[in-house]
């Protein structure tokens, strides 16, 4: 069976491990589509990345990413590719700037249009990598609407002290520049969204699934931890792989 699919024209460089380097104006060509056939999809097989903003989530996502058979996609990234004077990338400063999340179906749309892409492009190879997702879903509703485009395989959760994650959102700040983690009220309202809208998502997977990691031990300690959970599902997956390759020679 086929269906149909829409994809950007020009996809961003937002994945964060460089993969893909014909970067720019993925939000000023997003409005300009292509549609495309495609063989009906499988989900994605996905490892989320859990946890509160400043928990860690997007540094151990770079460094996954460059693993091969990892291909991580952070939706924060994505939205900060976009161009801030086009109307999606306006629509974007107008909720961070307040730390508020960007409505769910624009989010999702917007993701799965980007990820669909790169999947066209052969950036992101889903029947020989794992997607490393982190940022999405971020409440109830995106974690409904995601259903039929990811299976969640692990969640990493990675968890620390309030405090230590706001003071690394300050640091952050200074370092990145990035405008939602200048100000001492936009922190707190972000924390708050993550307590009330996004914890809640955890509860909705099966407690098998869930890796509890502490984000304040040492990077390398934590990526060690983290890479010690992915040894098995990627050899699972390669195996499939290598029998399916043998059926089909
Ligand atoms: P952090 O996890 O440090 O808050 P992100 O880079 O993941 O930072 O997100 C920055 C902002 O982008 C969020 O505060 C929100 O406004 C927007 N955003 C990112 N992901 C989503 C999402 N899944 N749904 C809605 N908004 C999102």
């Amino acid at each position: 069976m086929k269906r149909n699919i829409t994809v950007s024209a020009t996809i961003g460089n937002a994945n964060g491990n460089g993969r893909h380097s014909a970067s720019t104006g993925f939000a000023s060509r997003f409005e300009e589509q292509l549609t495309f056939e495609t063989p009906t999809m499988k989900r994605y097989r996905t490892i989320l990345l859990f946890g509160a903003p400043g928990s860690g989530k997007g540094t151990q996502g770079k460094i996954l990413g460059n693993i091969p058979g990892f291909y991580h996609s952070a939706t924060g990234d994505i939205f900060r590719s976009l161009d801030l004077q086009s109307e999606m990338g306006r629509k974007f400063w107008e909720y961070a700037s307040r730390g508020e999340l960007v409505p769910d179906e624009f989010t999702v749309k917007l993701w799965r249009q980007y990820i669909q892409g790169l999947e066209m492009i052969n950036q992101f190879r889903p029947e020989t990598e794992f997607l490393v997702l982190d940022g999405l879903p971020r409440n109830l509703k995106q974690r409904q609407l995601l259903e039929d485009t990811i299976d969640v395989v692990k969640i990493i959760y990675l968890r620390a002290d309030l405090n230590k994650m706001v003071e690394r959102l300050k640091r952050r700040a200074l370092k990145e520049n990035r405008f939602d983690d200048a100000s001492d009220s936009v922190i707190r309202k972000r924390m708050e969204v993550y307590e009330k809208e996004t914890r809640p998502v955890l509860d909705t997977y099966p407690k098998d699934r869930i890796v509890r990691v502490d984000a304040t031990m040492s990077q390398i300690r934590l990526l060690t931890e983290i890479v010690k959970q992915l040894v098995p599902l990627k050899e699972a997956m390669d195996k499939e792989h290598e029998a399916d390759f043998a059926g089909h020679a």
